[in-house]
């Protein structure tokens, strides 16, 4: 394969923190059925189909892949709404959502680190996640 310029090979980390990710998305799609949680539109196709974050990636990097800090939104929802008015948007989180909100708010505490190989584990426990969930469905 041609090496394309100006892109840098990703380190196994990187394409382990793409894998979680991906499976991330995955799964906080299929749980919220491509349903929109602030509008409820439904079904939500290809790229108006967004998986959001509560607490930002930049906040916590272990959160940034637990299916609980994820939900699905349109993506008039996402940009236009949860990311332009934050003041509206955290309290109907907290109050829609409140049983999450509280298990997030104790995760958020917990320092992690973020190795190779929490990696690996985080991905197989997502795997796992994913098909017990499509099991129960
Ligand atoms: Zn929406």
């Amino acid at each position: 394969m041609a090496k394309k310029p100006g892109r840098k090979k990703k380190t196994k980390k990187q394409k382990l923190a793409a894998e979680c990710d991906q499976l991330w998305k995955d799964i906080v799609k299929f749980r919220d059925k491509y349903t929109c949680q602030k509008c409820h539109k439904h079904p939500l196709l290809g790229a108006n189909c967004h998986a959001s974050h509560v607490i930002p990636k930049s906040r916590s990097r272990s959160l940034a892949f637990a299916p609980l800090n994820g939900k699905t939104l349109c993506f008039h929802c996402h940009i236009n709404w949860w990311h332009k008015h934050p003041v509206e948007a955290g309290p109907w989180y907290r109050k829609t959502f409140a049983e999450r909100w509280q298990w997030l708010e104790v995760q958020e505490r917990i320092p992690v680190t973020i190795t190779e190989l929490w990696y690996s584990d985080h991905i197989k426990y997502l795997r796992w996640y994913f098909l017990l969930l499509r099991r129960s469905l």
